[in-house]
């Protein structure tokens, strides 16, 4: 019996090993990491190169406290992160994962405000669904009544404006003028809680878990970027899951060209290896916080140098190996075979992402894309149907609050062509299963 204590779900076995895009149990069963755990895994298990240089730095240094010691793997894996930064982003600050990113990043644009006389602005409006963390900070600007219910009286409440679903909406995706309604609600909401006491607007380029992979319509990163900066308003791109390679390029800001003021990055960036994250902000942020007497935030494992030497060697062997242009090419050719999914199950109403960032979503019908009903508990059944045939996919659990069900399909950027054949029968025949137990009910 384990003494551990997590989100209930459904038993589990025990972990014995893990290679490449493949995980065993200690009873010798194998599965395929389809999601890289929770989008994490991004270079696959048991890298020999990433192993080695750890194991390297282990026999030297696991530990020195920032304010007593610069390390190297600290320096090498900053210089790299600034480089692979948009411009004039040449300051990183490191913690040990994606929520405390996201602290930090509300945290440094508060002080930075505060430094630079504008002390009325505090409030981060961010997006409805979406997830920042689950620190009480993090929480505040996370849209997910389930998971913020309980906590409420503990939290800043921040605004919130609809995240741009647009396939939900019937609006078309490609259409700048999509992108313009969606970001009008940004403009709106600035305006009516009063731009002087607006600090921030967050959200993610490429959605993760909250929203399953929302790419976001046509014009929307450049207008909410034209928005922030018309009001004063500092632009936070939450790539926690979003960077680091995933999606084809190292952010998915990128991918829009698009620089925000801050970013919070962790998951892949320590891709498994060790717990590891980044807050990347624009110099003049941080010059000016510097200039005030530095800033006033920080955890005690941050920029530990087995983590960044994890870091680093994680980012050298993306490089090494290309799996950024891997995950451009091998994720188009899933995102194909899932949306060929369409034909056989009209159950699925959208299949959507970039690069291996990917995922699909369950619908009662097409015509409406209204959710499944609650009590078909979809985002479970298609999971432990999926995990019976030792593939791992990853849904929201939506834990009595509704929005819809969706799965994402984000193997390892190591994953080939082969493998993602063997990904979709795997999928297939859970699907078949799914459809087949919810005959009658399933369009
Ligand atoms: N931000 C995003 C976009 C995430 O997906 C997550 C985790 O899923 C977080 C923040 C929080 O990261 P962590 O669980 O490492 O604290």
């Amino acid at each position: 019996m384990s003494h551990l204590f997590y989100l209930s779900t459904a038993a589990r076995p025990v972990l014995d090993r893990a290679e490449g895009i493949y995980m065993w149990d200690t009873s010798g069963r194998r599965f395929i990491d389809g999601s890289s755990g929770a989008m994490v895994s991004n270079i696959g298990h048991s890298n020999p190169a990433v192993l080695a240089a750890m194991r390297a730095q282990m026999d030297k240094s696991t530990f020195g406290y920032r304010l007593h010691f610069e390390t190297e793997p600290g320096e090498q894996l900053a210089a790299k992160v600034a480089a692979l930064s948009p411009e004039g982003m040449e300051k990183v600050f490191f913690v040990s994962g994606g929520s405390e990113a996201v602290e930090s990043a509300m945290k440094l644009a508060r002080q930075y405000a505060v430094v630079t006389g504008q002390a009325s602005r505090w409030k981060v409006i961010s997006r409805f669904p979406s997830y920042h963390g689950s620190t009480l900070g993090a929480l505040s600007v996370t849209g997910y009544d389930p998971l913020t219910d309980p906590f409420r009286p503990m939290m800043v409440e921040m605004p919130k404006i609809p995240a741009p679903r647009a396939y939900l909406d019937g609006l078309d995706m490609d259409n700048p003028a999509t992108g313009a309604h969606y970001a009008a609600m940004l403009e709106d909401r600035i305006l009516s809680e009063g731009p002087e006491t607006v600090l921030a607007f967050i959200h993610e380029p490429v959605g993760g878990a909250s929203t399953g992979a929302l790419v976001p319509p046509a014009g929307y990163m450049q207008a909410v970027r034209a928005i922030c900066d018309k009001y004063g308003v500092l632009l936070i791109h939450d790539e926690v899951m979003s960077g680091g390679g995933r999606v084809g390029t190292f952010l998915g800001g990128d991918l829009w060209g698009v620089a925000p003021d801050i970013i919070a990055i962790s998951k892949g960036f320590g891709a498994g290896y060790a717990p590891l994250g980044a807050m990347i902000a624009q110099d003049r942020i941080v010059q000016a916080v510097q200039d005030a007497g530095g800033f006033l935030h920080g955890h005690t494992y941050a920029g530990n140098p087995l983590a960044c030497t994890a870091g680093l060697a994680v980012l050298t062997e993306i490089e090494r190996q290309d799996m950024m242009g891997n995950a451009r090419k091998v994720g188009a050719v899933l995102k194909q075979r899932l949306k060929n999914l369409m034909q056989r199950y009209g159950f699925i109403g959208d299949v959507r992402g970039e690069g291996l960032l990917l995922a699909f979503e369950f619908v009662a019908g097409r015509e409406t894309m209204a959710p499944l009903p609650r009590e078909m508990k979809a985002f479970d059944d298609l999971v432990e149907r999926a995990y019976a045939e030792g593939l791992i996919i990853y849904s929201r659990r939506t834990r009595g609050g509704y929005e819809g069900d969706h799965f994402l399909v984000c193997p390892p950027m190591i994953t080939t062509e082969a493998q993602v054949d063997e990904i979709m029968e795997k999928l297939t025949r859970a699907l078949d299963g799914f459809a087949d137990a919810h005959a009658g009910a399933l369009a």
